[in-house]
């Protein structure tokens, strides 16, 4: 299931700003992906236009996945087809009970594999012990109150439930200490196989050392100025996002 980003333009509909200049990424299945890269570049507006979600217009370009025209397809027709978008900032939803969230987001992404509610909670037992998540967070409304990391450890405890084809992790290690990096990480670990690929969006090559990314993308200013191994992560460590903005001044 092969992610094909091609050309893609995307404007804010609120401003008609353009934030996304001609996108271009392919991401292969089982494969994971980096897109690194300064603050208010577009890299959540990228991860939200692949979801679909309605704040932004593509003006040109396309998405396909696994052959499917991404573009042509409802937020949750897209979440079908096996993609899952952890956020930057999850939202607070009070009156709905964690695990009733879950079971409901499993229960709409795939209607034909539905399981009963005993194996469901063994599910969510076994994956929130994995994630070292306390066991009352189930029954809390989704992520009210929540700390910033039990936030990020829950959009990862969504993403083991939910199974998907393709992960994107917007930031999922920022604000996160190291213990709780460890664990998040070795929750996408766990996922990786021949059937899933990811991208991760991060600003810290320190994720990058705990999940090692087949390729690493450096986006500026709406575009991907460099594409390399995971060496570049390290190699952006030393020497900051000041060259690539040059280099694509040039242009
Ligand atoms: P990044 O994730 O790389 O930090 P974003 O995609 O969040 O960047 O933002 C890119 C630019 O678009 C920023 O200038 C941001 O202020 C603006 N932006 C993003 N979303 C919205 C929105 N919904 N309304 C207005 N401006 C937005
Ligand atoms: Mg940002
Ligand atoms: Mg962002």
């Amino acid at each position: 299931m092969t992610l094909e980003i091609r050309n893609l333009h995307a404007i804010i509909k609120a401003t008609d700003q353009e934030i996304l200049s001609g996108i271009n990424l392919t991401i292969p299945d089982g494969e994971v992906h980096a897109i690194m890269g300064p603050n208010g570049t577009g890299k959540s507006t990228l991860a939200q236009t692949i979801m679909g979600y309605p704040a932004y217009q593509v003006t040109a370009g396309s998405i396909k996945f696994d052959g499917h025209d991404v573009l042509q397809q409802s937020v949750d027709q897209r979440a079908k087809l096996g993609l899952f978008l952890g956020m930057q900032y999850p939202a607070e939803i009070s009156g709905v009970n964690n695990a009733d969230f879950l079971r409901a987001a499993m229960h709409a992404t795939a209607p034909n594999n539905q399981i009963s509610v005993l194996k469901f909670m063994q599910q969510l037992e076994n994956n929130m012990n994995y994630l070292e998540m306390d066991a009352e967070i189930a029954e809390r409304y989704l992520n009210v109150g929540f700390s910033g990391g039990e936030k990020k450890r829950n959009e990862i405890l969504q993403m083991m439930m939910l199974q998907p084809k393709l992960a994107i992790l917007d930031e999922i290690d920022s604000g996160l200490d190291i213990d709780a990096l460890k664990v998040v990480s070795k929750g996408i670990n766990h996922l990786r196989s021949k059937k899933f690929s990811a991208l991760l969006i991060t600003h810290y090559e320190r994720l990058l050392e705990y999940v090692v990314p087949d390729v690493v993308h450096i986006m500026v200013a709406g575009k991907i100025v460099k594409s390399g191994g995971p060496q570049l992560a390290q190699q952006l460590e030393q020497s900051g996002y000041h060259q690539f903005e040059v280099a694509k001044e040039l242009n």
